[in-house]
């Protein structure tokens, strides 16, 4: 791992225990899929790392050059060649205050990166993944991409109890908002994708961006408009986006089994195509 300037084996990397992204969640984080050895979309993942950032007013911990240094560094020791990459940024450690630290207090910096089976996910995206539905009880700034997880958490864990993967959010009106780790896409009867506007109720995910430039490349229709709980269960295709997951299937939203309960194919072509447009950082 990388801590403040250090490279560490894992077991021996830490932080302080008033670090602020302990003691309030101040923090930011960012994962990158590594695919063959290459950062996947590193460009669009440290612009929104940026963003994040400075709607928290925390100082980039390094300059934007260094962080991709220590991106490839941390990848390369721990030799990845499929896997993720892990950055998260904090406001520093200081004596515990609601109030902000010294303008001075350096950020912390982390990363860690590892590799993932590649095999071991390809077969489970062949085999799709069922998704439970839960309120929406985050706070309203779900834009920032903030270590503030905890609904998050709850969700997923709520999923896993009953045999999902993932846990859809839905908002006051029945309206979709995002997963507890990932945006939410639906198919329609006429081969639409819709995923809710980036504007309201969910982060900007990076795939999501990515997937609509495929779209656009391949003159599919993209429809960024919210859609019902009751739409999904009822359309062609579900499917999740995140850079843990790029394109995977949904086959269930709650006790409702999407069409003959198999993978869409649109979103398996989607999955096929995705790194054929995706940006790749040596
Ligand atoms: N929405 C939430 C709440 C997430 O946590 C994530 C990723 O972790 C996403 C969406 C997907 O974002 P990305 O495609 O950038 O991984």
């Amino acid at each position: 791992a990388y801590v403040n300037g250090l490279y560490t084996p894992l077991r021996d990397a830490s932080v302080h225990i008033e670090d602020r992204g302990f003691q309030f969640a101040d923090g930011v984080y960012e994962v990158c899929e590594i695919f063959g050895g290459k950062i996947i979309d590193e460009t669009r993942h440290l612009a929104r790392l940026k963003r994040s950032l400075s709607e928290l007013g925390i100082r980039m911990p390094v300059e934007e050059g260094a962080l991709k240094v220590i991106l490839r560094e941390t990848v390369r020791r721990n030799r990845v060649r499929n896997g993720l990459v892990y950055f998260q940024v904090t406001r520093g450690s200081a004596r515990r205050d609601f109030v902000f630290p010294a303008a001075d207090t350096p950020p912390t910096l982390v990363v860690i990166a590892r590799p993932v089976d590649r095999a071991k996910v390809e077969a489970g995206a062949a085999a799709g993944i069922s998704v439970i539905t839960v309120p929406d009880n985050r706070w309203e700034r779900v834009d920032i991409k903030t270590t503030g997880l905890l609904p998050n958490s709850l969700a997923r864990q709520k999923a896993k109890l009953q045999g999902a993967r993932e846990a859809w959010f839905f908002d006051e009106d029945g309206y979709v908002t995002e997963g507890a780790a990932s945006n939410a896409w639906i198919v329609t009867k006429e081969n639409t994708l819709v995923t809710r506007p980036a504007e309201s109720g969910i982060l900007r995910g990076i795939t999501r961006t990515t997937l609509i430039d495929l779209a656009k490349r391949d003159n599919l229709i993209v429809s960024e408009r919210p859609f019902t709980v009751a739409e999904a269960k009822a359309a062609r295709e579900a499917f999740i986006t995140a850079a843990t997951a790029v394109i995977t299937p949904v086959i269930r939203i709650d006790d409702i089994v999407l069409g003959d309960g198999k993978p869409g194919a649109l979103a398996i072509k989607l999955r096929a195509h995705f790194h054929s447009v995706a940006e790749h950082s040596a």
